[in-house]
This record gives C-alpha cells, sequence and structure tokens, in this order.
C-alpha cells in the first residue's frame, strides 16, 4: 500500500519552474538593459520566484510584457548548457551583479549553495546558459528552453524582499510566477489561488463574526466571539462524547507547572527555546506549559497501577502556550496559545497492537465526521543518530503502527528516519474541499518520558513494568482544525456545525409573533435559531442571512401563519417552499444528525 516516494527536487516540474524562473530573469534582463541586478530565482512549492534590483517598481502591465517575452524565448528552443568555473572566471562573468558575486563569495567559502542557502561541503561553481542568459547556478533544468510549454506559465504577482531576507539589506523586488506541464494544471492552480483567496479563514472570520486578535491582548491569541465560540463548542461536544464511548477518561490540568517538572520531562533541555520566560512564584520558577503529558504522567503516578487498570486513556482540551515569532503568526493557523485535544494512552505491551489499531480508527472516524474523506498517512521510523531507546524496542511500536495502517487500508508512506528521537508515529494529512493538504492528527510513541518518570505498573509476576505510552491529537490544536473548517466549508458549514441552523424571517411586522412562537418550538427541539426581526426588506433578510451562510431560512407571511407551515429557503438557493413546521423540524433533525 506503500505510496511511491516522489522527492519534488528531482521531480520534472521542479526542472521546468527553475528553468521557467531563467527565462523570466532573461525577460526582466532585457526590459532593463545595463541596470537589472539579479539575485535569486529559485523553484519554490508552486512554482519559482526571482529577485530583482530594478531602477523603478514592476507594473502589472511589465508583467505581461514579461510573461510575453518568456514565450518568445520558449520558442526560440535555446538549450540549457552547463559549465564548471573557478572563482575569479565566474566573478569576471558576473562583475556587474553585486549580488551574484556576494554569491559567489559564499559558494567559495563553503556551507553555501548559490541561493546564499545553508549546505554542507563545498559545491563546485558552475552556471547554466541558455540563449543569451547565464546564471549562477548547479541545475537541474529542462534540457531546452522549448520543454517548458509556454501555454502553462504565468506570473503571479510581486512583492518586495530583502536581500538575504534581512531587512537591514536593501529591498529587492520579488516577482513569482508558476509553471506547469499542461494548461488544463495551470488553469486548476489558478482557480485553486483563487478559491484559497475567497476561503482565507481571517476574511470569514470578520465576515461572519467567528473570531478576532486584539492588540491589546496581544499576536497569536484568540478571541472566539459567540459565534465562533458556537462552532468550536459543537465540535468539541460531539468530538468529547465519542472520547467517552471510546474509552477515554477526562482529566483536567493547570496552565502552569514548575521549572522541576520541565527538568524532569526534559523540555527545557530540548524545548525552552518554545517556551516563554518562568514566573516567579514565591522564589521558585513556573512555566507556562507549552504540552499537557507531564500533567497527564502525574496523574497517572498518583497511585499504583496494576496491569488490571491498562489500558488507561487520559483525554484533555488542554491549552498549551508556545513561541512563534510574530512573523510567523498566521490567524488561526500559526498562534501562541492553542487548545489540544490531547490524549495519552498507557498500555501494557500486549495491548499495544489493539490500542494502536483502536487509536488509528478512532482519529480516521472523527475526521470523517468533520467531512474530510482524503487521507494520507505518514509512518515515520527511528533515526538511529538520534533515538531514545534501542532499535529493538523501537520494533515493535513500529511494527503495531504499520500494522494498524494496512489493516485500517489507509495508504501510507514511510518516512524512514524521520522520527522525533523519543519514538515512531503516524501522522494523517487530509486534503481539502480545494485539494490542499493539511496535517491533522498525530499518534506518536514514546520511549522517553516513561523513562525519564520512572513510570511503571505491577505486572501478573508482582513485578515492576514500564508501561508504553502514545500521545495523540486529532484535531491537533482547535484553533487551527477550526481554520481548516472555515477554509474547507468556505465558511458554509454543515447543518450539524453551523452556529446558526436557521433563521426565520417575517414577512411584516403582523408576522413577528408567529415567527417567535416558530422559533420557539424550533429551539425546544433543539435548533439553533433567531428571528430576524429587523425592520427590513424580505429580500434583504434573505440576502443577509444568506451571506452569514446559515443553512435554514424560514420565511413566514399570512399564508405560513394561517397554515402552521414555514417556507423554506437553502442558502444554495434551492427553494423547497411551505411546508407544516414540523415536516421541516424532521427535515432539519435528521441532517442534523446525519451529519450531512
Ligand atoms: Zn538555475
Ligand atoms: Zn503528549
Amino acid at each position: 500500500m506503500s505510496m511511491p516516494q516522489v522527492d519534488y527536487k528531482e521531480s520534472e516540474l521542479y526542472r521546468i519552474r527553475h528553468s521557467a524562473a531563467h527565462v523570466m530573469a532573461q525577460a526582466v534582463m532585457e526590459m532593463f538593459p545595463g541596470q537589472a541586478r539579479i539575485a535569486i530565482g529559485p523553484p519554490i512549492d508552486d512554482g519559482f520566484y526571482y529577485d530583482f534590483e530594478l531602477p523603478r517598481a514592476l507594473t502589472p502591465e511589465d508583467l505581461q510584457a514579461i510573461e510575453a517575452r518568456m514565450r518568445e524565448i520558449i520558442a526560440e528552443d535555446h538549450a540549457f548548457e552547463r559549465q564548471a568555473l573557478t572563482g575569479d572566471e565566474a566573478r569576471r562573468l558576473f562583475a556587474d551583479q553585486p549580488y551574484k558575486l556576494e554569491l559567489i563569495a559564499g559558494l567559495e567559502a563553503g556551507g553555501q549553495d548559490e541561493y546564499g542557502a545553508e549546505i554542507a561541503g563545498k559545491p563546485e561553481i558552475s552556471i547554466y546558459r541558455d540563449g543569451a542568459f547565464t546564471d549562477l547556478c548547479r541545475g537541474p533544468h529542462v534540457e531546452r528552453t522549448g520543454m517548458i510549454n509556454p501555454s502553462a506559465i504565468k506570473l503571479m504577482g510581486t512583492s518586495g524582499a530583502y536581500w538575504r531576507g534581512d531587512e537591514k539589506n536593501p529591498m529587492l523586488q520579488r516577482i513569482y510566477g508558476t509553471a506547469w506541464k499542461t494548461a488544463e494544471e495551470l488553469e486548476q492552480y489558478v482557480w485553486r489561488q483563487e478559491e484559497a483567496r475567497k476561503r482565507d479563514h481571517r476574511k470569514l472570520g470578520r465576515e461572519l463574526d467567528l473570531f478576532s486578535v486584539s492588540e491589546e491582548i496581544g499576536a497569536g491569541l484568540i478571541l472566539w466571539h459567540p459565534k465562533g465560540g458556537m462552532l468550536r463548542k459543537v465540535a468539541e461536544d460531539y468530538c468529547r462524547e465519542e472520547h467517552e464511548r471510546g474509552g477515554y477518561q477526562f482529566v483536567y490540568s493547570p496552565h502552569i507547572g514548575r521549572a522541576a517538572l520541565w527538568e524532569i520531562s526534559g523540555h527545557l533541555g530540548w524545548y525552552q527555546e518554545n517556551m516563554y520566560a518562568p514566573l516567579d512564584i514565591e522564589g521558585q520558577a513556573y512555566y507556562l506549559k507549552p504540552m499537557n503529558c507531564p500533567f497527564h504522567i502525574q496523574i497517572y503516578k498518583s497511585r499504583t497501577r496494576s496491569y488490571r487498570d491498562l489500558p488507561l486513556r487520559f483525554a484533555e482540551w488542554g491549552t498549551v502556550y508556545r513561541y512563534e515569532r510574530s512573523g510567523v503568526l498566521h490567524g488561526l493557523m500559526r498562534v501562541r496559545g492553542f487548545t489540544q485535544d490531547d490524549a495519552h494512552l498507557f498500555c501494557r505491551p500486549d495491548q499495544m497492537p489493539d490500542e494502536i489499531d483502536r487509536v488509528l480508527a478512532f482519529s480516521l472516524n472523527i475526521l470523517r465526521a468533520f467531512g474530510f474523506r482524503d487521507f494520507q498517512c505518514y509512518l515515520s521510523t527511528m533515526n538511529p543518530k538520534k533515538a531514545a531507546g534501542t532499535p529493538e524496542q523501537w520494533e515493535a511500536p513500529t511494527e503495531a503502527l504499520r500494522m494498524a495502517l494496512e489493516r485500517a487500508e489507509m495508504p501510507y508512506r514511510i518516512d524512514e528516519g524521520e522520527a522525533t528521537f523519543y519514538g515512531p508515529k503516524i501522522d494523517i494529512k487530509v486534503n481539502d474541499a480545494i485539494g490542499r493538504e493539511w496535517q491533522l492528527s498525530t499518534i506518536q510513541f514514546d520511549f522517553n518520558l516513561p523513562e525519564r518518570f520512572n513510570l511503571s505498573y505491577v505486572g501478573e509476576d508482582g513485578q515492576e513494568h514500564r508501561p508504553y505510552m502514545v500521545h495523540r491529537a486529532l484535531m491537533g490544536s482547535m484553533e487551527r482544525f477550526m481554520g481548516v473548517l472555515i477554509e474547507h466549508y468556505a465558511g458554509a458549514f454543515p447543518a450539524w456545525l453551523a452556529p446558526l441552523q436557521a433563521m426565520v424571517i417575517p414577512i411584516a411586522d403582523r408576522h413577528v409573533e408567529y415567527a417567535r412562537q416558530t422559533a420557539a418550538r424550533l429551539k425546544e427541539a433543539g435548533l439553533r435559531v433567531e428571528v430576524d426581526e429587523r425592520n427590513e426588506r424580505m429580500n434583504a433578510k434573505i440576502r443577509d442571512a444568506q451571506m452569514q451562510k446559515v443553512p435554514y431560512m424560514l420565511v413566514v407571511g399570512d399564508k405560513e401563519a394561517e397554515s402552521g407551515q414555514v417556507a423554506l429557503r437553502l442558502r444554495s438557493g434551492d427553494n423547497p417552499g411551505a411546508m407544516p413546521l414540523e415536516a421541516f423540524l424532521a427535515r432539519a433533525q435528521e441532517e442534523v444528525a446525519a451529519r450531512r
């Protein structure tokens, strides 16, 4: 079932994009003869960029002209030719290109590649020529410019970029481009980009009044508004019920703990850069918790555990704080405080395969309930240079994780040697509605903490044994998961998740009383309902409810009030029309229960 491991850097697409970056740089240099200074131009995930120092700011018209010239250069079908050079030869060639001279110096010193990025060793200095253009470059490239599909390239925009990412250096102009094999792939990509902009959870979070960040409180700290709070509560309530059914026990733990705890856990040793400075309480240092594990371990250790007590599954919606640079904070996706749907499993070695099966099935079921269908699983195995425990100790858990994936019939990829030092793990990534991949769940073995905290249970033989410990978070961070959900659904949540499920819309003032009765009946039956009593025209109210992505709009006028009906409209624009209130209720309840 293992998926083929295609390294992007060895793919044809990577060579196409790298080559397109050269073609673009040539077009820009021709636009500003003798004036353009070129910096670096690497391929990136979905395309490529190149940084330039130019005599003036680029306009959208410039980009069009550059793109047109790129197509001509492609049609000229120049061969890409590599040549190795000495440092002196390279300096002569790039005498009027100060950024390249700096990069050549880095190549000569070693430890840097031709983009100034850190690498091991000292690469040979080489250039690639295609026609009139020459770049300091290690490749790889396509053989000829003609191998770039001219109808599958597009320049996406510009931005400012400091030379070497350092704000003390000059600001350069970066042009972003993308290149694909076919025009259809390009079209798909452009569509995904536009769709992603429309779905941006920060924009939808404002429009739907879900959450905000307050400068007074601080960056990366999220405020959940009533609607976002309801969305999160519904998601959490559902998960809590599933956890109870799945044999988890809920625990609660504090937000801070003494330095001594984090010393034993090792966090002060290997995780301190992600932790905030300590608080002083009566002369003792306390740290905000970056993880919940040591707390759950203390609960485990609070009494002697027998083999009959295991497995134990401690779950907590635990809020943790981790340092992130302000520059990388991003809406709900990168924050400084977040709540994990965290759990720690403690079991006997003989229980472990079954435990892993259970936790994997449990994770996938919950992700499916939230509407995710496409999963990629990654199994990370031991890195022999950096591992707690022996290869023999790693074998059984790694095999248990692999067998669980096989039994669940999940396609998976093995990331050989990619595990963290404390144990093998499964990562589950999901594809959202527009095909983007998000890492959500982790099932992580731990050989380290049971050792450090000297965990034990009394076996059937009366002797002390070390339990297995597994960390597991399904949504990871509730903040990020909510962000992914907002983007996945573009804010149009299925009825079971929608913060407001139905809006009752009276046509005129005289229908308000009936609208209120209708809402009261639906609320009593467990639906989340409001009445739009504003003095607005019916069409405006419908439009507003649609903008708020309310799944059901119930219009009530004379006819409905007389006959005990509601006229149902859906946010999709469908218009099922008048029906008895109880018939609507049955339909809504069924859709909510089915989580459609
Ligand atoms: Zn190159
Ligand atoms: Zn943990």
